[in-house]
């Protein structure tokens, strides 16, 4: 079966005063996939992820999320998304579980909250309070809040920047997981192995413009098939491979 596009972006630009951000870019987002914006500090992927969210305005070009277009229907595109909340939205007095009602409140939305803390291992932590959490934790409570409307699509920008590399494993799985149970996920990272083991498609952002989307496989075959070597013999494993061995792969930040 053809893939549906879920989200398509048209020549989209974003001036800041006379500083082009985003340069013309146009890219498709498939339903049921991890889309990966790839590139630096500065490329652009915040900005392009804040317009389609409906969070900041564009300068120019056309946005469409599952089927509503940016410029006429901004309400049923926040309705049928998920997006994370920057850490201040977390009010300090307040427990995991009754964040979690609260923010059924804004929704109005009326879930279990320890349903939604379940479907990121967090259960026992629903008593605590968010700035007591781990990074990771941190991270997958986040993300829990992004599923409480049950989206059609999520968005999470950089989520395991600053994670240890096991709390980065585990973030994957979830994301993966969230994947297979019928979410479409983009996300942004300047982290390549992330991206090559996470996304089914990456776009590549660099100053503003697109320089290539495609499956992390092809990427890495095309450049293959024209002769690239990798100047030194990789290794079977890496210092993270012994990391994550040593110390086992079940969750570990409390
Ligand atoms: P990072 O990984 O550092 O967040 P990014 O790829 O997400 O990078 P953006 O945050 O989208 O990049 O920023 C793209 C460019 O636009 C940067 O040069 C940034 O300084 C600039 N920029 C972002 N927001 C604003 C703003 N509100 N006013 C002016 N310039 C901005």
């Amino acid at each position: 079966m053809a893939k549906q596009p879920i989200i398509t972006v048209k020549n989209l630009v974003k001036k800041y005063d006379d500083f082009t951000a985003v340069n013309g870019i146009s890219f498709e987002v498939f339903e049921g996939e991890i889309f990966g914006l790839l590139g630096p500090n500065g490329a652009g992927k915040t900005t392009t992820l804040e317009i389609i969210e409906t969070l900041r305005d564009k300068t120019s070009g056309e946005i469409t999320v599952d089927g509503f277009s940016i410029d006429k229907d901004t309400d049923s595109i926040k309705k049928r998304i998920g997006v994370q909340l920057q850490a201040a939205g977390y009010y300090p007095n307040l427990n995991l579980s009754e964040l979690i009602v609260l923010f059924c409140g804004l929704y109005g939305i009326d879930k279990k909250p320890m349903e939604m803390l379940g479907k990121v291992a967090l259960t026992d932590k629903a008593k605590s309070k968010y700035k007591d959490l781990s990074g990771g934790q941190k991270q997958r409570f986040s993300i829990a809040t992004t599923l409480i409307n049950d989206p059609r699509i999520i968005f999470l920008d950089e989520p395991t920047t600053g994670l240890d590399p096991q709390a980065r494993r585990n973030l994957w799985e979830l994301i993966k997981e969230i994947r297979d149970s019928g979410t479409t996920v983009v996300i942004t990272t300047h982290y390549m192995d992330e991206a090559e083991v996470l996304c089914d498609r990456v776009a590549f952002i660099d100053g503003g413009n697109i320089i290539g989307i495609d499956t992390p496989d092809n990427f890495i075959d095309k450049l293959v098939a024209t002769g690239f070597e990798r100047k030194k013999q990789v290794k079977l494993a890496n210092l993270e491979d012994v990391f994550i061995t040593m110390t086992g792969k079940e969750w570990r930040e409390d």
